[in-house]
């Protein structure tokens, strides 16, 4: 199952995506506009007997044509049709919010020298209005690793950086081992392939293209670049999500507090999106949380203990039935599958497609808010809810005591929220997943496991995090991840079934 053993079927890929990028190169003119010449060794620059200011020209001149179109002539005369070389620093100064100068001062050569990414900063969107994925689920791939981090670290790091525009829209991402992923992400040294050569250390440390097909969604990093997972050297978790921002089809923001700004700056880790980058993500693809339409908010009648009331409602499949349906959290509660999305409750009895829903505070008075985790404990008929770092303690249909802090499971506090959780009765065992890790909680001691947390990715294999809900059922674990249920066989350690969440309501 490794992702970088096969490498026959890696060529055939890559070919095959070679070819279609030859093809977008010549019908669309890329997505970005790329240096086509490679760089000159940073050891010719030293010993060649130019002036610095020549230098310098060269440079800009470089950088204009990569990322703002300029063409210079060949032959250093300028034709009339073509903007000069003033007027694009021009445009490039207005960019970086410097002055109009049109020469190359100080300040503006100081940002040409700042490392930053390899897309253009003005890709002419209006030919493409509209290029964005068509599903929520995209599904994304690393082929070629760097040596500069662990094979785990950069795996973590990668979701988290899909996490962070997971978290803000309603996409999900989806780990593939198969080359052929939405968003194949690789580690490549100057001249890969693609007429884009890296250029050693600094200047250019990465690039991305734009939704599509073949080549479209991947992203290339500059394998010379010292990445790192920590605030020295180029943080790989800040740049991937950069670069994924145009995977997913955002250009370059002139605001600096952007994940889109193309020059690299640290930045705090947490809260990487700017109020812009939030607004520029919901535009393509709307908010995260789409509430349930007003339809489905229908009365309902006796709200008092409904749970197993056996009062049945009739209820309209439409929604439910949508196969981009996700969910925030499902449990089983006895004989009942519990799905919760938002502050809404659907609950389905075994082997019925009858269906009871409402706001959850129609079951639960106490709830209010939406629900991350759940899962049941069948000893003790008892089921706990997660919200951020607050759970609740549910048994019948009642709220016991008030909501209490995560931390008595034995959580760290930068633990924030609990993406799902899983009780196997068999083992005693509550699984707890948040993000790409787990945790394992052992109810009978009520002690966290001393290995906890662990990596998803490598205790199963084929599921990797955020997950948004799991449940244990008739001896297997159930994965929801975006709209896909994973059926997984702990013991085989393998995914055994795979289908839409809409299956579990007889769509
Ligand atoms: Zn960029
Ligand atoms: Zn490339």
């Amino acid at each position: 199952m490794s992702s970088r053993t096969d490498h026959s079927e890696a060529t055939v890929v890559w070919r095959g995506k070679m070819q279609v990028l030859l093809y977008l190169v010549s019908v669309f003119g890329l997505f970005g506009q790329y240096r086509l010449t490679p760089l000159p060794h940073p050891d010719d620059e030293l010993v060649l007997p130019t002036k610095p200011a020549q230098n310098d020209l060269s440079l800009a001149t470089k950088y204009l044509e990569q990322f703002y179109s300029f063409k210079a002539d060949p032959m250093g005369r300028r034709r009339r049709s073509r903007p000069s070389f003033s007027s694009k620093l021009k445009d490039m100064q207005s960019f970086f919010g410097l002055n109009r100068t049109g020469t190359l001062n100080p300040e503006t050569l100081a940002v040409i020298r700042t490392p930053r990414c390899g897309v253009s900063d003005v890709e002419d969107y209006s030919h493409r209005r509209g290029n964005r994925w068509k599903r929520n689920l995209i599904t994304y791939g690393v082929g070629r690793y760097t040596s500069h981090l662990p094979v785990n670290t950069v795996d973590s790091l990668i979701a988290s950086a899909l996490d962070v525009w997971a978290k803000a829209s309603p996409l999900s991402f989806l780990r593939s081992y198969s080359h052929q992923a939405d968003i194949m992400v690789e580690f490549f040294r100057n001249d890969h392939g693609d007429s884009f050569p890296f250029d050693g250390p600094e200047g250019t440390l990465a690039h991305a293209y734009g939704p599509g097909e073949g080549i479209g969604g991947d992203v290339h990093f500059d394998e010379a670049e010292a990445w790192t997972a920590g605030p020295k050297g180029f943080n790989l978790y800040i740049v991937a999500a950069h670069e994924f921002g145009h995977a997913l089809g955002l250009k370059h923001s002139q605001n600096p507090e952007s994940v889109m700004y193309p020059t690299y700056k640290q930045r705090k880790t947490h809260n990487l999106l700017s109020s812009e980058d939030i607004v520029n993500i919901n535009t393509l693809y709307g908010p995260r949380n789409k509430s349930p339409s007003p339809s489905l908010r229908f009365n309902w009648n006796n709200p008092s203990n409904p749970w197993y009331s056996g009062s049945f409602f009739p209820v309209s499949l439409k929604e439910i039935c949508n196969p981009d349906l996700t969910f925030d959290a499902v449990t089983t509660v006895g004989e009942a599958l519990f799905f919760f999305r938002d502050k809404y409750l659907w609950i389905k009895h075994n082997n019925q497609n009858d269906i009871k829903e409402g706001p959850i505070s129609n079951f639960m008075p106490n709830i209010d808010r939406q629900i991350d985790a759940a899962y049941w404990v069948p000893q003790r008929a008892t089921a706990y809810l997660f919200n951020g770092t607050i759970f609740w303690t549910v048994k019948g249909s009642q709220v016991k005591g008030r909501a209490r802090n995560i931390k008595s499971f034995g959580f760290p506090s930068w633990v924030q929220q609990i993406d799902a959780a899983v009780h196997i009765h068999r083992t005693a065992h509550t699984l707890f997943f948040t993000q790409h890790l787990y945790w394992r909680y052992n109810e009978h001691f009520k002690s966290m496991n001393d290995s906890s947390p662990r990596n998803i990715s490598e205790d199963f294999p084929g599921i990797n995090g955020p997950i948004s809900a799991a449940i244990y059922k008739d001896g297997s674990l159930h994965f929801f991840v975006g709209s896909d249920v994973y059926k997984y066989d702990i013991k085989q350690k393998e995914i055994i079934g795979a289908e839409k969440t809409t299956s579990w309501f007889g769509c």
